[in-house]
């Protein structure tokens, strides 16, 4: 009855579209030989540069986060490589499985559902390898599974501490745009992300950031096709306007429209915001949880995620929560991903193109579905929200 009016795609990707970037792609079909559309492609580059903080290179790919996890991966290694995961939920192993899928061999630390990655045992595990067959550290930056978030300049200090020479390789599809990421500053040598979530634009694109000392791996990797090398899509005089084929024309209206609306806010004022409203959310949970079965997954909280929350809630009271949020006001929540049994789990997606009305709303209809489906909860969690928010920006 109370469903009817604007939805609100609250998992963690894709995120909510701004009418800006919709209408960026309402368009007719551009030229895609000269003209405004190869200029536009020109444009995003120095921006998907600074959003990921890095004057090193940047590819635009057509495809998804799986798509760029495979192109990161085989400009970097050859059949028979080793890999060194330290894993922190589902998407670590996922692009464990993708390596596997390449022939490369995968060695994973298990870090559980809720703990953020080891930089100590990273580096234990570096310094056993005495023969020097990891040839890159894969690690995920927000594990959209748990939304746990881990320290990559500690994984770099753990790496160059072992004295080892493999390639830091960070997955920041669900944190570029939401949580600060620093590329350099932090010594990542490559990172992927995907258009679908902090970069608020539909999915479709794929980003990898590599710096020198990736591209030195990419010259032995034997892995490296045509599709997907970086080398000439970092470099458009090698390559016809930076795409093999057609160009994802409308994707790159739309991306357009994502970055200006970054830039205008402010990077720092981007993530601000995620930092922000996410605190808000945890405040609710903790007054939720505080007599009832509500709890944040990573008790930590510097090793939680801005951009996506994941909860426990006791099976089967995620699968009704979720449902009731949708059929009855509107809101879709996010799936108890990886997590057995999945009904006692879900995840609320803050990424994005997402304010504090919209927060407050989701913590308003989860209040309500918690009452109307007799869920045990604690009282006060839009009181403790709102507190956050004017303490935070007062
Ligand atoms: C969403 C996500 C992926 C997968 O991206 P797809 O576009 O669904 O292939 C991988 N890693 C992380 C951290 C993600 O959040």
């Amino acid at each position: 009855m109370l469903a009817h009016g604007r939805p609100y795609l609250a998992i963690p990707g894709p995120s909510v579209m701004p009418d800006r970037v919709l209408q960026a792609m309402h368009r007719p079909a551009p030229n895609i030989y000269k003209g405004a559309l190869h200029d536009l492609t020109a444009s995003l580059i120095p921006d998907l540069k600074a959003v990921a903080r890095t004057r090193h290179e940047a590819a635009i790919y057509i495809g998804n986060g799986h798509a760029v996890w495979e192109a990161s991966l085989s400009n970097v290694l050859s059949r028979g490589d080793r890999v060194l995961l330290p894993v922190t939920g589902r998407f670590g192993v996922g692009w464990s499985e993708m390596a596997q899928g390449l022939k490369v061999e995968t060695e994973i630390l298990d870090h559980g559902f809720s703990q953020p990655i080891d930089a100590n045992r990273v580096e234990a595990a570096l310094r056993a390898d005495h023969e020097g067959r990891i040839k890159a550290v894969l690690a995920v930056h927000v594990d959209t599974s748990t939304s746990v978030r881990s320290d990559i300049a500690a994984l770099r200090a753990a790496i160059d501490a072992a004295g080892h020479g493999a390639v830091l390789m960070v997955d920041c599809i669900a944190s570029m745009g939401c949580d600060r990421f620093e590329m350099d500053a932090w010594g990542a040598d490559v990172v992927v992300a995907a258009s679908q979530k902090g970069l608020m634009t539909p999915p479709g694109l794929g980003f990898v950031w590599f710096n020198d000392r990736a591209d030195a791996a990419r010259a032995s990797a034997d892995l490296a096709t045509r599709y997907w090398d970086w080398r000439p899509r970092a470099n458009p005089e090698m390559y016809h306007e930076y795409f093999d084929g057609t160009a994802p024309t409308h994707h790159l209206y739309g991306l357009r429209a994502a970055l200006d609306m970054i830039v205008e806010e402010g990077i720092e004022n981007v993530w601000k915001r995620h930092e922000i409203l996410a605190r808000m959310l945890w405040a609710a949970v903790g007054a939720w949880g505080a007599d009832g079965p509500m709890a944040l997954n990573v008790p930590d909280e510097a090793a939680r995620g801005h951009s996506v929350t994941a909860l426990s809630i006791g099976s089967p009271h995620g699968d009704r929560l979720r449902n009731w949020c949708e059929a009855q006001a509107g809101v879709t929540l996010g799936i108890g991903l990886g997590r057995v049994p999945a009904d006692g789990y879900f995840r609320v997606g803050h990424m994005g193109h997402v304010n504090a009305h919209m927060l407050l709303g989701v913590i308003g209809v989860i209040d309500a579905g918690l009452k109307a489906l007799d869920i045990p909860h604690g009282a006060g969690a839009m009181a403790a929200a709102t507190q956050v928010m004017v303490e935070a920006i007062r």
